[in-house]
């Protein structure tokens, strides 16, 4: 594996930029410019589900501008407290696959793990939003049994480390836990899901990459990009560091009502996560889960959607639409048909 140590970069403290981070509604509406009336149901909302953006991420949304399509993901809005019916609190039923603490192992040959409960971003449409993550926090004992669980199921190639968001994870635990697996003979893959290169892209440092690229496993990172005005500058040196070290990196999106529901939006995604070496993987359906009703596309148009898509990109650029539904053995393949009317 490559030792990434030897680029050494601009040490911006993501840990001072994570704390910092901005979780007061009127701090939020003040700092955008935006219209002191949305205050009441922000406050209201953020009760439910609290508000958190970091500034890096902040930094990238337009003041004033209450469609802009990043403030829409992170604004706790009033209607997020409008009941709707089939709109629930664990809309994938992980609460029952959560056997043992931090392992949430529900399809063949992978597992995930529940590195950190916290995220360096809350974002509204979130199907963890409910979550019981106090439940997930691991002592040094139930590490033990987690690990132990993969150990004794050689079923289980590939440990992926999810969250909240897994590196909001310290460096040393992250390396720590890699060796463990690392370990375990019949793991052969690592993957990380995170969004945290994508809101504090400072995250991406040259310890983290030797804590995940120290040992024999191969690595994958699937980033939660949702729109292409979320990638920057800083995160298409982040992304050019993790390739250099030899880390696969894939996209996942989720596909929102007023964010990404438009061919452009979808077209200016996959061309900016192509420049930054990033592939597109899955555009999952909105999860139902209760306060994030408001972000639903219905899935004609979805599947319309991707069906351009596919008339407009290489076809490695266009990502496989799904759905997660509770019960089924992978994420469910949504049918997507051309469509070449353009
Ligand atoms: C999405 C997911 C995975 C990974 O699925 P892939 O299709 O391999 O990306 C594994 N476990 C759980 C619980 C998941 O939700
Ligand atoms: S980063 Fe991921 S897990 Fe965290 S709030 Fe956003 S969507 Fe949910």
């Amino acid at each position: 594996m490559i030792h990434a140590s030897a680029v050494r970069v601009e040490p911006a403290s993501w840990q001072n930029l994570l704390a910092s981070s901005i979780t007061d509604p009127r701090t939020l509406l003040h700092r955008l410019q935006l219209d002191p009336q949305l205050l009441e149901g922000t406050l209201a909302a953020a009760q439910d589900f609290a508000l958190r953006v970091p500034e890096p991420y902040l930094s990238r949304i337009r003041p004033g501008d209450i469609n802009d399509p990043l403030l829409r993901q992170v604004l706790p809005l009033g209607i997020e407290l409008d009941e709707q019916p089939g709109y629930v609190a664990d809309p994938l039923g992980e609460q029952h696959s959560n056997a043992r603490p931090g392992i949430i192992h529900k399809y063949h040959g992978r597992l995930l793990l529940v590195v950190s409960a916290g995220c360096a971003v809350n974002c509204r449409y979130c199907f963890r939003r409910h979550f019981p993550y106090q439940d997930n926090s691991l002592s040094t004992a139930e590490w033990d049994a987690a690990l132990d669980y993969i150990r004794q199921d050689d079923s289980i190639s590939e440990v992926i480390y999810s969250g909240g968001d897994p590196l909001a994870a310290n460096d040393r635990r992250l390396a720590w836990l890699t060796r463990e697996i690392a370990a375990i003979p019949h793991v052969r893959r690592l993957r990380i899901h995170t969004r945290l290169p994508i809101v504090i892209p400072q995250r991406i440092t040259p310890e983290l990459i030797d804590a995940l690229c120290g040992t024999r496993l191969p690595v994958t990172m699937v980033w939660h990009c949702n729109h292409a005005a979320e990638l920057d500058e800083l995160t298409r040196d982040a992304a050019n560091r993790l390739r250099q070290a030899g880390v696969t990196l894939l996209n996942q999106a989720v596909l929102l009502r007023g964010v990404n529901d438009t061919l452009s939006a979808q077209i200016a995604l996959s061309e900016a996560l192509g420049d930054s070496g990033v592939l597109p993987y899955y555009l999952h359906l909105l999860d139902r889960v209760r306060g994030a009703s408001h972000f639903l596309v219905p899935d004609y148009q979805a599947q319309e959607l991707v069906g351009r898509l596919l008339t407009r990109l290489p076809g490695y650029l266009v990502p496989r639409l799904v759905r997660e539904t509770a019960g089924e053995p992978a994420k469910v393949p949504v049918s997507v048909t051309l469509v070449h009317d353009l």
